[in-house]
């Protein structure tokens, strides 16, 4: 059984000194992913000393949209995403993302920010804030340091996270001008599903057509990253250039690409390309192009 002491911080400062002093601290934000690690003894637990329950620690929580930019605090809940007005109205697939995980009782404790430091391969939160390009901001006594968020996870559940940093706050570039998103996950079922396959599209575009985009998959590829190709395809072209169907084929060869072929593959492969497919469509539809 693992054995640790439990220590509660009030304020960043207290958090920052903590993890300056002690080692073998581990985390605890609404503890739905760690709390089930720790009580089926995942042996990548095992040499905890301590748990640092911050879930008092105002200035990690919190949405702020300006004009220009955004942040949102690492303990911020899925519940609070989903309920914001704001994030309704100017970044509503996040909002989409936030109300596909878990039941109401996760969303209500979990956060955003221990979604993204465990990383896991099918984690909800990933693929609208890569669209977003957005960075953590990871902080210790000494400092604050950005990550880019595509950078963060080196492979599933390893993230460049160090042990005396807290995950702070995500920072993003509010996107400009005309842009449609939209954000779509496929379960084993409707309720309570963790993602077999995500996906996030956000487009800026200008007189019939895209001037800039991003498509990104979660729970396709190890670590979830932007899918370049199909990115370069549907930048830069009108409307009427665009081939919904050949954008889904770039983005299914891309992933192919990067995991190889694995047992998954022949459901994952139609699945993306028709997630991309119908992401593209719908972003032509909602521009009023209609062929
Ligand atoms: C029934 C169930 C259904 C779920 N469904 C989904 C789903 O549909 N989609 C999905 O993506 N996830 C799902 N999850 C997983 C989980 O709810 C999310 O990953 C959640 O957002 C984790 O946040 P938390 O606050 O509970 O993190 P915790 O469990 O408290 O922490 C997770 C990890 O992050 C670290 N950590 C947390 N906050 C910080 C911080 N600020 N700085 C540094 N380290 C930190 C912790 O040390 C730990 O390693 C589900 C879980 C359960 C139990």
């Amino acid at each position: 059984m693992v054995e640790y002491q439990l220590l509660r911080a009030h304020s960043l400062e207290e958090v920052l000194e903590i993890l300056a002093e002690k080692k073998k601290v581990q985390i605890l934000a609404g503890g739905t992913d760690l709390l089930v690690d720790l009580h089926q003894q995942d042996p990548k637990f095992e040499n905890i000393d301590y748990l640092l329950d911050i879930t008092d620690v105002a200035e990690l929580k919190g949405i702020k949209l300006g004009p220009e930019e955004g942040e949102i605090g690492a303990l911020t809940t899925h519940a609070e995403l989903l309920s914001s007005p704001e994030i309704k109205e100017k970044l509503p697939f996040i909002g989409a993302a936030a109300s596909s995980i878990g039941s109401t009782q996760i969303r209500n404790r979990a956060t955003i920010g221990g979604n993204l430091v465990n990383a896991a391969a099918c984690a909800d939160s990933f693929s609208p804030l890569i669209a977003l390009g957005a960075e953590l901001v990871l902080r210790n006594k000494g400092g604050a340091r950005r990550v880019l968020l595509e950078d963060f996870v080196e492979w599933p559940n390893q993230t460049v996270l160090k042990d005396n940093e807290v995950l702070e706050k995500i920072v993003f570039k509010m996107p400009q001008g005309e842009y449609y998103s939209s954000y779509q996950k496929i379960g084993r079922r409707n309720a309570v599903s963790i993602s077999r396959l995500s996906l996030t599209l956000l487009a800026e575009v200008e007189n019939e057509a895209i001037k800039n985009v991003q498509v990104v998959s979660g729970a396709a590829t190890p670590a979830p990253v932007p899918f370049r190709e199909v990115n370069k395809y549907l930048t830069a072209k009108t409307f009427a250039e665009i081939d919904p169907a050949e954008a889904g084929e770039i983005a299914a060869d891309e992933m192919v690409g990067i995991t190889g072929e694995r047992w998954s593959t022949p459901y994952k492969r139609p699945a993306l390309s028709k997630l991309v497919e119908r992401a593209v469509k719908d972003l032509l539809e909602e521009a009023g192009y209609n062929g």
